[in-house]
């Protein structure tokens, strides 16, 4: 039977890159629906600054970097010796280029990229998912963006591995059901977060011209996010696996050539 509306209690939720942005606010807000937390970052410190911030008892911090696989293997492992099992992995960890001419980029950018953000979340789901199998299953979510979804001019090997994000959700989705382990992917648009952060203290995105490309003139929360992973996370999706869930204020579907957003502009009302 489905547990109450949203309800994670019990749950064991490991969180790739917790220590920051939408995995913070993931680990926040799985905590207030009763799951323990594994927070997992590249920096212990980040980590376990998110500890503070959830609610209950019982949560752990870990630092690994996705891209090593001994990592990986590790952090799991001293995670299912403490904690008995996992029952959500959330994929978080991840890295963004700035915009950059393909054509200017060299090998060691394009493999970093591809490191982190595509082969750190298949190391994850590959460790991860032996686990559930073994215990009867379990929820899988990954971190796509709309830039797997669109062309970005620019933004090559960023939207490269959250194309391939996607497309792994999907392959695993189908081979993993009869485990019972759902695989399931959100591609956000433009959400405020240190990462985007960055980017736009380098002047390295145009703010102003996002805006207007973006029907709902504005960012995304990291709560945005974070709620949409909670429900892939509950009872509530049990049939719902391989998906890749725009969370984006309807930036992807928008096609006709004027400004998508004619009123004024207000960067982040969240
Ligand atoms: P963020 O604030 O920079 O958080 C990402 C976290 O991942 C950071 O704590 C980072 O640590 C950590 N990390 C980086 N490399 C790692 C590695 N090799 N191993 C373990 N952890 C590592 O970014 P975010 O905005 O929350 O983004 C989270 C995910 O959503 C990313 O996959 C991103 O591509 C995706 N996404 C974000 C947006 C957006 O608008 N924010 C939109 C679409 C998709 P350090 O800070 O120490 O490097």
């Amino acid at each position: 039977m489905a547990s109450e509306l949203g309800d994670l209690s019990g749950r064991v939720a490991l969180i790739t890159g917790a220590g920051s942005g939408l995995g913070r606010a993931t680990a926040i807000l799985l905590a207030q629906r009763g799951a323990r937390i594994i927070s997992v970052d590249l920096m212990f410190d980040s980590a376990a600054a998110t500890l503070k911030l959830l609610v209950g008892d019982g949560h752990g911090a870990w630092c690994a970097d996705v891209a090593r696989q001994k990592s990986v293997d590790e952090v799991v492992e001293v995670a299912l010796e403490k904690f008995g099992r996992i029952d959500v992995l959330i994929n978080s960890a991840g890295i963004a280029e700035g915009m950059g001419a393909t054509l200017d980029r060299d090998l060691s950018h394009w493999q970093r990229i591809i490191d982190v953000n595509l082969t750190g979340s298949f190391l994850m789901c590959q460790a991860v998912a032996r686990s559930m199998r073994d215990s009867g299953g379990g929820v899988i979510l990954n971190l796509s963006s709309i830039a797997g979804v669109i062309g970005l001019p620019r933004r090559t090997a960023y939207s490269a591995s959250k194309g391939a994000v996607s497309m792994m959700t999907k392959v695993l989705a189908a081979e993993w059901a009869p485990y019972r382990i759902r695989v399931n992917a959100v591609a956000p648009g433009y959400i405020h977060t240190p990462l985007t952060e960055k980017l736009m203290d380098e002047g390295r995105l145009d703010m102003d011209a996002i805006m207007r490309r973006s029907p709902t003139g504005e960012m995304g929360t990291a709560g945005d996010v974070a709620e949409a992973l909670a429900f892939l996370a509950s009872d509530q999706a049990r049939f719902i696996t391989g998906v890749v869930l725009p969370v984006d204020g309807a930036y992807t579907v928008y096609g006709a050539p004027e400004d998508a957003y004619p009123g004024v502009l207000g960067h982040d009302r969240g």
